[in-house]
């Protein structure tokens, strides 16, 4: 995706299309922050760690009688009270901090 921003070598940085005039001071912040962000984007090397396949795995329930999860990377089982992973918040393995894959339906219970 091309960049929104743009910067100048002078430092001057902005959005492209849109003059500072028509920008209203609370969304300085904001703007701000999405030039941060591609700037980041921009480091190949920062998007690769991040995006990296390798650094995903996948829970699965061994244990359905005791919701036992197994975490398919570092294979530490992790014993829930209700639910799994997902239900539970859980965004990376807290044992060896892969992200965990999701798995589909993730909206079916989103509150709207
Ligand atoms: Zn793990």
């Amino acid at each position: 995706m091309a960049r929104q921003t743009y910067r100048e070598e002078n430092g001057k940085w902005g959005v492209k299309g849109v003059s500072w005039e028509e920008v209203p001071d609370g969304l300085y912040g904001a703007l701000y922050k999405l030039r941060r962000y591609e700037d980041i984007c921009e480091d190949t090397q920062t998007v690769e760690a991040l995006t990296c396949e390798d650094d995903f795995t996948s829970w699965r329930l061994v244990d359905p009688e005791h919701n036992v999860w197994q975490c398919g990377h570092c294979l530490t089982l992790h014993q829930f009270e209700a639910d799994g992973p997902e239900e539970n918040g859980f965004v990376c393995c807290p044992y060896c901090a892969q992200f965990i894959e999701r798995t589909g339906g993730e909206d079916a219970n989103e509150p709207a």
